[in-house]
């Protein structure tokens, strides 16, 4: 893979990819990342001084408006070697979301940021995905060509949805998930692979203090399973491990 954008960067499983993917042996040649407030992205912007392939650019996910802008300032960085993979990392969990306590404005903003911005995101990039996937037609569906990966979770699994609740996390990421087989179809003809991830349970400020997993141990494993992906794993939704989840 030569180039990559991951969202959501400044903290997090999003901040984890990053510094995994610059101790990486081959480190990608374009490592585009993004958050919301460029001031406060400090360990990001330190990374981004020490490894001349890091580009931090300034991004919220759910101002659909400005991907226009986004796409060309990608374009301008990858060129003609267009974008092989497109992470869609950021994300957001409200805090009270049982059924007495769920709000209209919640369950929009969620939505907003968790599937919707994902989606518009990924319609912005299409013609640089579309590139480097045309460019590297010889090589299998994955990484080398083509790739969008959605950051879902279990908890927007149906079938595994024992404990109700949630109802704006759990709506947005069954959407996202959606998403994910709706454009594994459409972008299959153009040789983009789309998958689904659920990182597991991390230590982050979403997943909280009790969660088992690093998040170092976490980034690991899934720039491990990004350079595995192939055709199988297309519309499909899959644990950090790289075992398969029900939808
Ligand atoms: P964090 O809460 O630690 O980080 C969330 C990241 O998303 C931050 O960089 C945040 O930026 C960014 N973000 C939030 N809203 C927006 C927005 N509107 N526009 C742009 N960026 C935004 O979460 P994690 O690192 O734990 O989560 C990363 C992904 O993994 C998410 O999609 C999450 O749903 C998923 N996930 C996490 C699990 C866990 O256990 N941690 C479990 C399952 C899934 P800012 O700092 O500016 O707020």
């Amino acid at each position: 893979m030569k180039s990559i954008v991951i969202t959501g960067c400044n903290r997090g499983i999003g901040l984890g990819l990053v510094k995994y993917l610059v101790k990486d042996k081959i480190s990608p040649k374009y490592v585009m990342v993004t958050c919301r407030n460029l001031q406060n992205a400090k360990e990001l912007q330190e990374i981004a001084d020490a490894n001349k392939n890091v580009h931090v650019l300034q991004l919220e996910v759910d101002k659909p408006e400005t991907f226009d802008n986004f796409a060309k300032d990608i374009e301008a960085i990858v060129k003609e070697d267009g974008l092989n993979v497109l992470f869609n990392n950021a994300g957001y969990s409200p805090k009270s979301t049982r059924i007495n306590f769920v709000k209209a404005e919640q369950m929009m903003e969620t939505f907003s940021i968790n599937a919707v911005g994902p989606l518009m995101l990924t319609k912005a990039l299409l013609p640089i995905l579309k590139r480097a996937a045309t460019i590297n037609k010889d090589k299998p569906l994955g990484i080398e060509r083509s790739v969008v990966i959605n950051m879902s979770s279990y908890l927007g699994s149906i079938s595994m949805n024992n404990q109700g609740g949630l109802y704006p996390y759990r709506c947005s990421k069954a959407a996202l998930n959606m998403i994910t087989t709706s454009l594994s179809i459409d972008l299959k003809p153009d040789g983009i692979l789309v998958t689904s991830v659920h990182p597991g349970w991390v230590k982050t400020t979403m997943g909280g203090p009790n969660a088992p997993l690093d998040v170092d141990i976490c980034s690991k494993r899934i720039i491990q399973l990004l350079k595995t992906l192939n055709e199988d794993h297309n519309g499909q939704f899959y644990s950090y491990e790289g075992h398969k989840i029900d939808w």
